[in-house]
């Protein structure tokens, strides 16, 4: 058995009228990420930390912002990537996740994503840790004009 690690990192701008869904839960928020898909920039960064650790490249390998892929929901994204790394015979160890705001205040809807993480994931609610960090108001973050979020992973590759 050998241990692999990936980062993941992602940024979306922040737009009035969104929808905003991060790890999968809709939060209400005047203010959602904008984008190809439903823009969940926790799921992408998710998904590109997993790609990562696997030696599998990145998101965008799989999903290409064409027409067939318009406003698709990132689940739908993540479940055939964790298919792809169960036939690798990768399984998910741990995540360690910083999501990057100012807006919406991650310490209240943290439980919330985290359950809906640990479902989409099929981990245990505890191999999840989610940390909402803010930029003391600097550049386009700090402006509410953008959120971004590192993953970091922790895969164990079977022989
Ligand atoms: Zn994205």
């Amino acid at each position: 058995m050998r241990i692999r690690v990936g980062f993941g990192y992602d940024v979306h701008q922040l737009k009035e009228g969104r929808l905003c869904r991060l790890g999968g839960v809709e939060i209400p928020s005047d203010l959602g990420p904008d984008g190809h898909s439903d823009a969940d920039v926790l799921l992408h960064a998710i998904c590109d930390a997993l790609l990562g650790a696997a030696g599998l490249r990145d998101i965008g390998f799989y999903f290409p912002n064409n027409n067939k892929f318009k406003n698709i929901r990132s689940p739908k994204m993540l479940k055939p990537i964790l298919s792809i790394l169960n036939k690798n015979n990768f399984y998910l160890n741990n995540l360690d996740i910083n999501l990057i705001c100012e807006k919406p205040k991650v310490s209240l809807y943290r439980n919330k994503i985290i359950k809906s993480l640990s479902r989409l994931l099929t981990v245990d609610e505890n191999l999840i840790n989610l940390k909402g960090k803010t930029v003391e108001k600097l550049g386009l973050i700090g402006n509410e004009e953008a959120i971004a979020c590192e993953v970091i992973v922790s895969l164990n590759k079977y022989d």
